[in-house]
């Protein structure tokens, strides 16, 4: 028995203002109710103006999807009390969403799959409410927050799949720069709608809202098959029933029934004329696009020959993918880069900032290619970088001083190592080429790992075949 999985997503756009005013959308870290204004409050008289870069940034989401963007959508009024919407209603776009269809194609288990979205709309947030012990309070700096949704058709079918559609979609999200798109944040939230088809057809689907991490999506996922199953192995209907799900607890709490419904009296809002995409704008923001993450991919392994799972994961961070774009054209052999950054520089990449820059690396990267400084002092090097220990190039200077290139010294010292170590000698004629390995070890460390190691084993190779 398959799962049917449709997945609705909000995303918090990276534009400075909020949607419908003036106020500022970086509302995270601000104090409770300091970006408000008489429009996002929602008070008598105050009227709303669109924001242009959030429409700019929502219609590079559906070009990158390849939807089709609607000439003119509209806004309507979608209706209820909460305490965290103070107009008694939102804003968002229900009877003509800006854009309609389009896909969304990411890899699972090595295959690739790909996903429908159904249609997406610019919408605005809600105000957040903060409860304690004794009471709840509410902040209403989110008010007004511009969000796009992407709504799927129900093509995913399993929670392993909705959770890496999600993460290609963050990918996706943070190189077009559109949003942050953290999950941590509330910059990407999304609603999971998941149904069992016991005969092939549709099953009756179970809502999972508000889910904040790819974890969450996940579990929260199994755990609504799991409830859903047994209901029906146990010959029961199952019910449309609507969860939110307890992240310390890792439980689905019920939230509403199918009777409660709401009944939003959706309506268009008088405040907004239509929303017009002119054929010269929407070339514009095409114009301005950046290079998609698929599209970086085949680039990097034409120009560079970067396996596809290495570049995925250089991808993850669009920062990340800069960084190695910088330095893959900053040395004579791009490929080797990818090692360096995935692997090295890494673990020492724990800030926002990178703790040296990309022709820094370069640098290290080519005084290694050239042979004129062995890697694990490089490696080194950068472990001192990393700790601010010092800079590169008068790290770079003062190893290469150390480094010992007199060919002469080199020829002794590998001449040593051979007559030391007879066995190996003598495996290695008869075929054993692992053996040379074995040398190179040894005659590095009667160096002290100052040489380098790819001249040594020319070396030995040279007075092995003599
Ligand atoms: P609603 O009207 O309840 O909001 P929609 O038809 O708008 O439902 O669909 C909302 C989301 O639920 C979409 O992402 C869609 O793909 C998904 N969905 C719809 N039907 C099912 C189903 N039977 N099983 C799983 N997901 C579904
Ligand atoms: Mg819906
Ligand atoms: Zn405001």
């Amino acid at each position: 028995m398959d799962a049917v999985i449709g997945l609705e997503i909000h995303v918090q756009l990276l534009t400075r203002t909020k949607l419908f005013c003036p106020c500022r959308a970086d509302y995270f870290a601000a104090p409770p109710n300091t970006l408000t204004c008489p429009v996002c409050l929602g008070l008598p008289g105050a009227l709303p103006v669109l924001n242009k870069r959030a429409v700019e940034l929502a219609l590079r989401v559906a070009l990158a999807l390849g939807a089709q963007v609607q000439e003119v959508s509209h806004f309507d009024r979608k209706n209820y009390f909460y305490p965290d919407l103070p107009k008694g209603y939102q804003i968002t776009q229900r009877e003509i969403p800006l854009a309609t269809g389009g896909t969304l194609s990411f890899k699972v288990e090595g295959q690739k799959k790909t996903v429908r979205i159904r249609e997406m709309h610019l919408e605005e947030d809600a105000g957040k409410l903060i409860h304690t012990e004794s009471k709840t309070l509410i902040d209403f700096n989110r008010c007004g927050v511009p969000l796009v949704e992407i709504v799927t058709e129900p093509d995913l079918r399993s929670p392993r799949e909705a959770r890496e559609f999600l993460r290609t979609l963050r990918t996706l999200l943070r190189h077009l720069g559109v949003s942050n798109a953290d999950m941590e944040k509330g910059e990407l939230r999304c609603d999971a709608n998941v149904s069992l088809s016991v005969d092939g057809g549709m099953g009756t689907k179970t809502e999972i809202k508000n889910l904040n991490s790819f974890r969450a999506v996940e579990k929260a996922l199994s755990a609504a098959i799991e409830y859903q199953w047994e209901r029906l192995s146990r010959g029961e209907r199952v019910e449309q029933v609507t969860f939110g799900w307890d992240d310390s607890r890792d439980e689905l709490v019920v939230q509403r029934v199918k009777e409660e419904a709401h009944d939003y009296r959706y309506f268009p809002d008088p405040d907004l004329v239509p929303l017009v995409i002119s054929r010269e704008w929407l070339e514009e923001v095409r114009a301005r696009m950046p290079e998609l993450p698929w599209e970086r991919v085949a680039r990097w392994a034409r120009e560079y020959g970067v396996p596809e799972r290495e570049a995925e994961a250089l991808l993850a961070e669009p920062a990340r993918a800069a960084f190695f774009e910088e330095v893959a054209k900053a040395i004579p052999n791009p490929k080797a880069a990818v090692g360096w950054v995935l692997s090295e520089l890494l673990p020492y990449w724990t800030d926002e900032e990178p703790p040296l820059s990309p022709a820094d690396l370069a640098l290290l990267i080519r005084k290694v290619e050239e042979g004129t400084l062995p890697r694990n002092k490089a490696k080194e090097i950068l472990e001192q970088v990393a700790k601010k220990e010092g800079t590169v190039p008068e790290l770079v200077r003062a190893a290469e001083g150390s480094v010992l290139r007199d060919e002469e010294g080199l020829r002794a010292l590998a001449a040593e190592v051979l007559a030391a170590h007879p066995q190996a000698v003598a495996d290695y004629r008869q075929g054993k080429i692992q053996a040379l390995g074995f040398l190179v070890g040894q005659a590095m460390k009667k160096a002290q790992g100052r040489a380098d190691p790819k001249r040594l084993a020319q070396i030995l190779q040279e007075l092995l075949r003599e």
